[in-house]
């Protein structure tokens, strides 16, 4: 872990408030002022396989503050598809905005997304998507062309009467100059690309009148298609997602403060490090940041369903065949295996020497170490460090502990670091009353 990410830890810990249940179904995170009429609405996460989008809705929503104006976020509309790395194991949500039989399985997705777009604050709809290769007016080669999608912004129509925002093209051709003062290549190019939907002749504008835009359109609303190119690597994607969700911010006066630098070097740090979760009421904290696939003998509770807070809104934990597997996005990231054990309650901070230094640690928290570190006795609790061989004690507190004396395979993060200390309550039958990570900070 280096030390910018240590710093977003601490910023960040604020949106593990954002709670999610065990289901599939989307979330709709609003963000800035309550009651704006000017509100911005951002749809990322519509088709699974497209993870520029998912991901960049998603860092908007944890990663940004909205200090003037009004942002709702749905970061993943078809979690299920996400989570399956799948275009619509239900068909393309993308084309079921027109008629929709009730019985379809997407049916009240559908109608709870066309509600949102519908609300009468929402004045501007964004539909985000990763499209093939690099959209190009005029024929070029295969992969440059005007039937590719990628690096484009999407209207269906030049202008709208009446309506705010109406001016389609000319908002495009601003959010497309933005970005191509901003390239990495030459070929990343941004040009607007008008489906010319209303004319419903050819049979991509017919498959353009199911779109969620389109529906948009239909219902009032300035609506816009953001297309990164599926050529470009993941975090290639979210830089170009994010100029432009910014430019349209900016359109819009919705002010914004950012919690890393728009870079795609930076963004690629964010998105693979700064990722975390916690477990029971957040007793027990996990970095997911270089995790390993597999970890034995996790704590869950006997006889009750697992909970947790995920540090982002595409981040999620399903049991599959009695383990527990944590998604980011289509990213599989560890698989937890459980041991099922008795809870108790513990709110009180543990008392651990640092590097001697004495410090109140709560529950839950990563602690830093250089040398060593001590849990202090103390008569209530028996504490086991893990990957900790010492068969003379049961209980490891009182003990200077090195980063030699552990079994790295028994560390949670692949570079050998990440050590859990678990913490029992040592009257009542030895239940388990949360975790401490300590992290060895020296390079070996
Ligand atoms: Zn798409």
């Amino acid at each position: 872990m280096n030390l910018g990410m240590l710093k977003l830890f601490s910023t960040i810990a604020l949106f593990c408030t954002l709670s999610f249940a065990q289901n599939m179904d989307f979330t709709l995170i609003e963000k800035g002022e309550k009651d704006s009429d000017n509100k911005l609405l951002i749809v990322g996460g519509i088709q699974g396989d497209e993870p520029g989008s998912f991901m960049a809705a998603s860092l908007l929503a944890t990663h940004y503050e909205i200090t003037k104006g009004s942002v709702w976020i749905v970061p993943n509309f078809n979690f299920y598809s996400i989570i399956k790395s799948n275009r619509g194991p239900f068909g393309d949500l993308n084309r079921k905005f027109d008629q929709l039989p009730k019985d379809d399985p997407d049916y009240d997705s559908i109608e709870r997304m066309k509600k949102i777009i519908t609300d009468k604050n929402v004045k501007m709809v964004i539909n985000l998507h990763d499209g093939s290769g690099f959209y190009r007016e005029k024929y070029i080669d295969k992969w440059h062309q005007p039937r590719r999608w990628g690096q484009a912004t999407i209207i269906d129509q030049q202008h709208i009467e009446g309506i705010p925002y109406g001016n389609l093209e000319e908002i495009a051709g601003q959010v497309d100059t933005y970005i191509n003062q901003r390239l990495l290549d030459e070929e990343h190019k941004f040009h607007t690309k008008n489906t010319q939907t209303y004319l419903k002749k050819t049979y991509e504008e017919k498959e353009m009148s199911k779109t969620l835009t389109y529906f948009a359109i239909s219902s009032g609303k300035a609506a816009f298609g953001n297309e990164s190119s599926k050529s470009l690597p993941v975090n290639e994607r979210v830089y170009y997602k994010l100029l432009a969700l910014e430019k349209f911010m900016d359109i819009m006066g919705i002010e914004y403060k950012r919690k890393f630098e728009l870079n795609a070097h930076a963004l690629k740090d964010v998105i693979d490090n700064d990722i975390f979760i916690s477990f029971n009421d957040k007793k027990i904290f996990i970095p997911l940041s270089r995790i390993r696939p597999w970890i034995t003998y996790f704590p869950v509770k006997k006889g009750d369903t697992i909970t947790f807070k995920p540090s982002s809104p595409i981040m999620t934990v399903l049991e599959e065949e009695d383990k527990y597997v944590v998604y980011y996005g289509n990213r599989r990231l560890t698989t937890l295996v459980p041991e099922y054990l008795d809870y108790d309650k513990f709110d009180d901070t543990i008392k651990i020497d640092i590097d001697g230094k004495v410090k109140e640690v709560n529950l839950g928290s990563l602690v830093e170490v250089e040398n060593y570190f001590n849990v202090s006795p103390d008569e209530r609790i028996r504490v086991n460090v893990i990957g900790y061989v010492n068969k003379k004690h049961k209980n490891e507190s009182g003990l200077n502990i090195r980063e030699k004396y552990l079994l790295e395979r028994y560390s949670i993060d692949k570079d050998g670091k990440r050590y859990r200390i678990e913490i029992y309550d040592n009257h009542k039958k030895d239940k388990f009353l949360g975790m401490i990570l300590v992290e060895f900070t020296q390079k070996q």
